[in-house]
């Protein structure tokens, strides 16, 4: 009986709506949630009021205020998006689930501007008619790279299946056995070949591919030479394969386009770094590699996308194949790319504005000294930590065989175990990802921002002390 009375007692989701109207709740957050989100947050509260009613686990009606709270409280955890910000304590700088490169605030900027407003996308000023959107970047990719020509695609999986399929299909392609790639996310090199109408020639064993193996393979069929970079292992040990050099010269003495995927693609020596087997693109361009393809976002620091370069023939070629248009970019894209290739016009000012490298570029003083920040911060909050030396990857495939020396912070869990308390920082509404390593809780000072410290800080000490 008396819970009868209850239910008839449910405030009316137009009588919420009302009080939710006059106290100013709803007209905050129409800027952000969508009037019929807020009425169904509202229904799905009171339906799990009534629930809790029937079930007798609520004997006592709450004041309407409250359940408005409540539903408000609904509303806004539906809104949050599940791709938001994370602060990244890894140590990982090009981490693939996190979102692999961050954008310079020029290309952030670019983006904005693009998005906000009508552009030039493929608009010609000069002449006052159509224009092309590769025009943006092409030149400029060429340029700081010093290709003949340039375009620019979805991601470096695009760059490879347009490549193959424009220049392989229906006939082979020459590839060594020890760059039979598996990239994440089921990209397969010989998967890949099969998608584009090419047969793979597997050339040499796994550990050794010499220049007479291709030479020998190279018949009627044959289309091209393809060089992968093993970006994400190493064959090391009693190991061998042509240089660049030799296999573009057999090329050329056999009519075959030579095509290289280089995977991460860097523009400026890193061995400064303490990274010394990454190739740059530099390098295989002036080795005269016919078409060579790399990925906008590992270590050129830049958005998702696929670049290609190389002798303008082929470039030609490549952008009148049909699958040019399925693979094109957007505008923000564009806008990013060309900002962050910008950059390059001056390889120290890339390494000090492409957050990327200047990540990879922290000496051990600065990453020292952002850690200690760290554990005092974590001080004013009462908290326990040490600052401790590690070692961290570069991460997004690349440079697999190399560790670099940084500095965290372990964090003293309490009466939590690490896990715990990695789970509940994973859970907060800006998630805090951190490593953990022979038992301890680490948040790496490499992949750290400035303006993380006192939010970490702040964070911790509500979860923690
Ligand atoms: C990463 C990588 C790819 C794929 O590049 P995406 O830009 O992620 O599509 C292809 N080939 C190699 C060798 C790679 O390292």
């Amino acid at each position: 009986m008396e819970q009868q009375k209850l239910l008839r007692n449910i405030p009316k989701v137009d009588e919420l709506l009302t009080l939710a109207g006059e106290t100013g709740r709803l007209y905050d957050m129409t800027e952000i949630i969508p009037p019929s989100a807020i009425r169904d947050a509202i229904r799905e509260e009171l339906e799990e009021l009534r629930g809790r009613i029937l079930s007798g686990e609520t004997a006592q009606l709450p004041e309407p205020g409250d359940i408005l709270e409540s539903a408000c409280h609904r509303a806004y955890q539906d809104q949050i998006s599940s791709l938001r910000r994370v602060v990244n304590g890894t140590g990982v700088v090009l981490h693939t689930n996190l979102g692999r490169s961050l954008l310079s605030w020029q290309a952030v900027s670019a983006v904005e501007q693009v998005a906000r407003s009508y552009s030039t996308l493929e608009y010609d000023v000069e002449s006052g008619s159509r224009g092309s959107r590769h025009s943006h970047i092409d030149s400029l990719l060429a340029e700081v790279t010093g290709a003949e020509a340039a375009m620019v695609v979805n991601n470096n999986a695009a760059a490879v299946l347009l490549i193959l399929s424009a220049m392989g299909k229906g006939g082979e392609v020459i590839t060594s056995r020890g760059e039979l790639v598996e990239i994440g996310g089921s990209f397969r090199i010989p998967d890949i070949m099969t998608q584009c109408g090419c047969t793979l020639r597997e050339v040499g064993t796994t550990n050794k591919t010499h220049l007479f193996d291709y030479e020998n393979a190279i018949g009627e069929e044959t289309r091209a030479l393809l060089r992968v970079h093993t970006s994400n292992y190493r064959i090391v040990g009693f190991s061998q394969r042509p240089s660049l050099e030799e296999l573009v010269e057999l090329g050329k003495r056999s009519g075959l386009p030579v095509i290289e995927d280089l995977g991460s693609g860097s523009l400026v020596d890193l061995t400064a770094f303490g990274i010394h087997d990454e190739p740059t693109v530099q390098q295989s361009v002036r080795a005269g590699v016919d078409v060579i393809s790399f990925s906008g976002d590992k270590l050129l620091g830049g958005p998702q996308a696929g670049l290609i370069l190389g002798k303008r023939t082929y470039i030609e070629k490549l952008k009148k194949h049909p699958l040019a248009r399925a693979l094109r970019v957007d505008k923000m894209t564009i806008a990013a790319l060309r900002e962050t290739l910008y950059a390059y016009r001056d390889p120290e000012w890339a390494k000090k504005n492409i957050p990327v490298l200047r990540m990879l570029g922290q000496s051990g003083q600065e990453l020292h000294a952002r850690a200690e920040r760290l554990r005092l911060a974590l001080e004013g909050f009462g908290g326990a930590a040490r600052v401790v030396e590690t070692r961290g990857q570069v991460g997004g495939g690349s440079c697999p065989t190399q560790t670099m020396g940084s500095w965290a912070v372990a964090i003293e869990p309490g009466e939590m175990t690490v896990d715990q308390l990695a789970e509940k920082l994973r859970r907060a509404p800006v998630p805090i990802i951190g490593r953990i390593s022979q038992g301890q809780y680490l948040l790496d000072a490499r992949t750290l921002g400035d303006d993380d410290i006192s939010f970490v800080a702040e964070r911790l000490g509500e979860v923690l002390w």
